[in-house]
């Protein structure tokens, strides 16, 4: 059956064994006495024993090992009572006869006490302890000998006494007194063992053991009442024993957890089971001192057995003292270790502490030391015993303190709040030292009451990161602050300065020359160089004004406070001279110059940046101006520097891409009106603003130097297209072409070569090809210009002076430079049709006759001026009359046209 079953069963069994008890018993207090009670008491407890003897055996096989014996033993010992009572009833109540003694009856009673006591003995309640098993037998002696001394006096010496004839009857009267001691006896042994219970039990011990107390109590009573001849069936006597198997047969079907089975029980502590041997003891003492003063003499035997629970007594005195002793000596010994270990952890901890780093300090909420680590010593310089009882702000430097006394205020307001910051703290010595502290609230920590802080000496990396900063905005070979840290100068002397009108300037500066230094000298030379720069900067303004290099060879200076007047422009003259002087660069003197530009905090500038850029914009123009000047700064300069700079990088990106046209201007025979040769003129296509004329540009072209490969670009474009209008109309007298050249073109002297190379890709001749200059280009009189044009002119390429008359007085130059043509500028053909002055245009026509050179008349607009320069001589005219620059393909209509119109006729040309 399986256990489930089972427990379905005994969940059933239960309140019916408790119907069956509680009707049995209403019966036997119903009917009183009498035969009716007899039987009733006799079969009822034939039936209660037997269903507890078969439900212990039932029980027994949900159980295994000791467990299982318990269950067996404890059926066994109810099914033999059973049996006895079986008997008596058939003898009593079926046959209705006397019950013999002895009978097969006794036999089973008698069967009962062994295998309760094997039952109970059978349960796993060893104590702990060899003293603990000791005292645990002790004990049940104790209470045997009680019990025995009890029902000695009560009911086994008057049954001895008795005198019964044989041995059998004698030995068996006695049998169930001695059985009855000996259940009691190893019930409360039992009872005593189970403080040591290491185990759940398979068992209700109070219900077992009641029940067998009630069985054996009315068991010895039974036999006191027969002995007395006082006992019939039915008596009160009977519902002990009923009750007794009621209880076992309870415990039988009481639900069993089979996994709580083997679970550590919960600790009981029994004090009345530790008193147990000694009531009892008292109980036989007391009932033999009564007896005694019953009978007024001692028993033999009850001074034996009195002796010997005396004797018991003692010996359990002894073992528990000694016992306690060795328990005591256990427990000094163990608090003795413990003590070692504490101190042993205790000196680890304070190593710790000791050999940290980090200096450990206990203060009261008032800062006031108690405790302190004695790594102080080593990281602060003091004793431990110096700062306990002081306050620890005395450490702290006046302007710290309060700092210190906040992060205090703050940790202690909160329990295990955590605080941290960085402060100084004075060294022993006096000097002070950067630490980080972390404050732990501990106030309510008993062993603590607190606030612990642990602190940290971090000097050496404060150091280290004030190092690192101070790279950050210094420059690291002159010492002087850098861009960044002078920006932040800046900065601060707007944020000081109080009034509007308190005046801040920067200078920018420039080396003019540092450049060959280092190349020349090299860069060991060039840094000497601009470490005693730097020092004469610093030797030449006010203690308050801030030096700072800037990188390369730019120096800037921060001027606060001035006194009104011209000091910037005095100081920046000052500079100019003070590094005018030479420098001695080891063996080398060196000269260097300094371009000065000067920027005021101003309408101009509000912000550090607009000064910085402005005194870089005047810095620029003072070298534009050439070497060793200043130049303060004016708003124009910005604007037109902004148009300069954009132009500059558009124009590197059209020559790169070659955004550039050509385009044509006929010059025109004023004798036959023909188209005897063109000007190239070059034109911009500029992606976003279109066509851009060359007056907007090559200004800008000639100071970058962009003019050379633009002008090599025109010079190539406009002989090709020549060349092939040459081809396309043919002529005695070929088309000729002007091309502009610029002063930058001619100072560079591979002009000629690249002329020639020009000429020969084209198969142009070379004096198809006018070269025009203006007369800036004469008037330096260079030798190399000199050398180039008569180079040049050596070819057959043809000179022009264009613009003739806007430039020099002096036209010396015309005498010494191989000069072909003169383009009267624009200018004065105007004055010929506005009533101005019309002489100097004869003038130079005259001029050029007497020399042999051509002249050419520059912007003629109006048919006047075309017919008054005829008249007066000029070979050639150029301007809007006859037609605007026009692009190359107009162009060549054009000239297709004139050589259509004059080829029939076969006009010879001018
Ligand atoms: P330029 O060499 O004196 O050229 C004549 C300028 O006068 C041209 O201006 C032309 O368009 C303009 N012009 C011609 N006839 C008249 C007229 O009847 N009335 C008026 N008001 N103007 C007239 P553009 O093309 O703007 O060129 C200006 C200057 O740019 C040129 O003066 C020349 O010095 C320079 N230039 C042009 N192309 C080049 C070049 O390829 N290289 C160099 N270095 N300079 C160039
Ligand atoms: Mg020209
Ligand atoms: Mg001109």
């Amino acid at each position: 059956m399986a256990p489930a079953d089972l427990l379905s069963q005994h969940r059933l069994a239960r309140p019916a064994a408790l119907v069956f008890a509680a009707l049995w018993t209403a019966g036997m207090l119903l009917l009183r006495a009498g035969e009716a009670t007899q039987a009733l008491s006799n079969f009822g407890l034939s039936v209660i024993a037997l269903a507890a003897g078969l439900a212990a055996l039932d029980r027994a096989r949900l159980h295994g090992g000791a467990d299982r014996r318990f269950w067996v033993f404890l059926g066994l010992a109810v099914l033999f009572w059973s049996a006895g009572q079986m008997v008596w009833t058939c003898y009593e109540s079926v046959l209705g006869r006397e019950v013999p003694f002895p009978s097969a009856a006794d036999g089973g009673y008698l069967g009962l006490p062994p295998f309760a006591a094997a039952a109970m003995l059978s349960l796993p309640l060893a104590a702990p302890t060899v003293a603990g098993r000791v005292r645990t037998l002790l004990d049940g002696l104790m209470v045997a000998g009680s019990l025995l001394l009890c029902s000695w006096i009560l009911v086994l010496g008057p049954v001895f006494r008795s005198g019964a004839e044989d041995v059998l009857t004698r030995t068996i009267s006695l049998a169930y007194p001695i059985g009855d001691v000996v259940v009691i006896t190893i019930v409360c042994y039992t009872w005593l063992r189970s403080r040591h219970a290491k185990r759940r039990l398979p068992v209700s011990l109070p219900l077992v053991g009641i029940g067998l107390l009630a069985f054996a109590v009315s068991d010895s009573g039974f036999t006191f009442l027969t002995t007395s001849g006082l006992y019939t069936s039915g008596s009160a006597i009977d519902l002990g024993w009923f009750l007794g198997f009621v209880l076992i047969l309870l415990a039988a079907l009481q639900p069993y957890d089979d996994q709580g089975a083997g679970q550590q029980p919960e600790e009981v502590t029994r004090p009345l089971g530790n008193l147990l041997p000694y009531a009892a003891v008292t109980v036989a003492l007391l009932t033999s001192a009564a007896e005694v003063l019953r009978t007024s003499h001692a028993d033999v035997f009850v001074s034996w057995i009195r002796t010997a629970i005396m004797l018991l007594l003692v010996v359990r005195q002894v073992l528990t003292l000694s016992e306690n002793q060795f328990l005591t000596r256990n427990l000094e010994h163990r608090v003795q270790e413990r003590t070692i270990e504490l101190q042993a952890s205790r000196q680890r901890f304070a190593a710790l502490v000791q050999h940290s780093s980090d200096v450990v300090t206990v203060v009261d909420p008032a800062g006031t030391v108690t405790y302190q680590s004695r790594s102080v010593e080593r990281v602060l310089g003091y004793r431990p015993e110096d700062l306990v009882g002081r306050s620890i702000y005395e450490l702290s430097p006046d302007e710290e303190a309060p700092a210190l006394r906040g992060a205090l205020t703050h940790a202690a307001a909160e329990h295990l709040r955590i605080h941290t910051l960085q402060t100084s703290w004075r060294h022993g010595s006096g000097r002070l030292c950067r630490v980080e502290v972390t404050i732990t609230n501990l106030l309510d920590n008993p062993d603590v009451q607190g606030l612990v802080l642990n602190a940290r000496d971090v000097t050496d990396r404060v150091r280290l990161e004030e190092q690192l900063t101070e790279q950050a905005f210094t420059d690291s070979l002159t010492g002087l602050p850098n861009r960044a840290l002078f920006k932040d100068r800046i900065q601060h002397a707007l944020s000081r300065r109080t009034t509007g009108d308190a005046t801040i300037a920067v200078m920018f500066m420039d080396l003019d020359g540092f450049k060959a230094v280092n190349d020349t000298l090299g860069h060991s030379a060039g840094d000497e160089l601009l470490v005693e720069v730097a020092a004469r900067l610093r030797a030449v303004v006010r203690p308050g004004d801030t030096v700072a290099r800037f990188g390369g060879d730019e120096f800037a200076i921060l001027l606060e406070e001035f006194p009104t007047g011209a000091y910037e422009s005095e100081l920046a003259s000052r500079i100019n001279d003070f590094i005018r002087e030479p420098f001695d660069l080891g063996a080398e003197r060196v000269h260097v110059a300094a371009s000065v530009g000067i920027a005021r905090m101003d309408e101009h500038a509000r912000t550090a940046e607009q000064v910085l850029r402005n005194a870089d914009l005047a810095m620029y123009q003072a070298k534009a101006a050439g070497s060793g000047g200043y130049v303060a700064f004016r708003p124009e300069m910005h604007a037109g520097l902004v148009e300069r700079v954009r132009l500059e990088s558009d124009l590197r990106r059209a020559v790169e891409r070659e955004e550039f046209v050509v385009h044509y201007q006929p010059m025109i025979s004023m004798r036959t009106g023909d188209i005897t040769g063109v000007e190239a003129l070059l034109r911009w296509q500029h992606p976003e603003r279109g066509l851009i004329g060359p007056n907007d540009f090559v200004p800008v072209a000639e100071s970058t130097g962009l003019i050379r490969p633009m002008g090599e670009w025109i010079l190539r474009q406009a002989c090709l297209q020549t060349a092939r209008w040459q081809a396309e109309n043919p002529s005695p007298t070929p088309l000729r072409v002007s091309v502009n050249v610029s002063p930058r073109q001619l100072h560079h002297g591979d002009l000629p070569e690249l002329v020639s190379a020009v000429l020969q890709e084209s198969g142009l001749a070379p004096d198809r090809l006018t070269l025009e200059m203006t007369e800036s280009v004469l008037i330096d009189n260079r030798e190399e210009t000199l050398e180039t044009l008569t180079t040049l002119h050596d070819m057959g390429v043809r000179l022009a002076i264009d613009d003739f008359g806007t430039g020099y007085s002096s036209l010396s130059y015309l005498h010494r430079f191989p000069v072909d043509v003169l383009k009267i500028d624009r200018s004065f053909v105007e004055r010929l049709s506005n009533g101005g002055d019309t002489a100097l245009v004869s003038t130079i026509l005259r001029l050029g006759q007497s020399l042999h050179i051509e002249t050419v008349a520059e912007g003629i607009e109006r048919p006047q001026e075309m017919l008054m320069l005829r008249r007066q001589g000029c070979t050639t005219g150029q301007g809007f009359h006859f037609s605007p620059p026009v692009a190359a393909v107009d162009l060549g209509e054009m000239l297709h046209e004139q050589h259509r119109v004059d080829a029939p006729d076969e006009r010879a040309p001018a």
